[in-house]
């Protein structure tokens, strides 16, 4: 397969990815504010119970989105790309581990230092 199509389907991934964690995210205080009125005619509750309610149910959510985000792999290394060791960072630019820019269009010999190897052993 052409690296390219790797890479485009990998962003492309990455960007669903990416969207639907957004969406849970900023979609958290409306949704919530959305579905409790509902909710309080069918419970017959009100008040901040159904609030807490619906809030908990919309952290398994949050909490499966980021780990969606959490588990993409670098389509260059096959390292997760916005863990290192330690911290998960979900607005990181470049690879954890092997700094590929996010959305690169395909790895060129000159960026990997293939051209010098090359050149080396020519
Ligand atoms: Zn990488």
């Amino acid at each position: 397969m052409h690296t390219g199509l790797l890479f485009e389907s990998a962003w492309r991934d990455l960007y669903r990815r990416s969207a639907v964690l957004w969406v849970v995210l900023l979609g958290c205080i409306p949704g919530i504010l959305l579905l409790v009125d509902p909710l309080s005619e069918l419970f017959f509750r009100d008040g901040p119970f159904l609030v807490l309610v619906v809030a908990l149910a919309w952290m398994p959510a949050i909490a499966w989105t980021g780990s969606r985000m959490a588990s993409f792999i670098c389509p260059r290394c096959t390292g997760a790309f916005f863990n290192d060791r330690v911290f998960f960072w979900p607005l990181r630019r470049a690879c954890a581990h092997c700094h590929l820019p996010k959305w690169a269009k395909d790895i060129s010999l000159a960026a990997i230092g293939a051209t010098r190897v090359s050149a080396e052993f020519s």
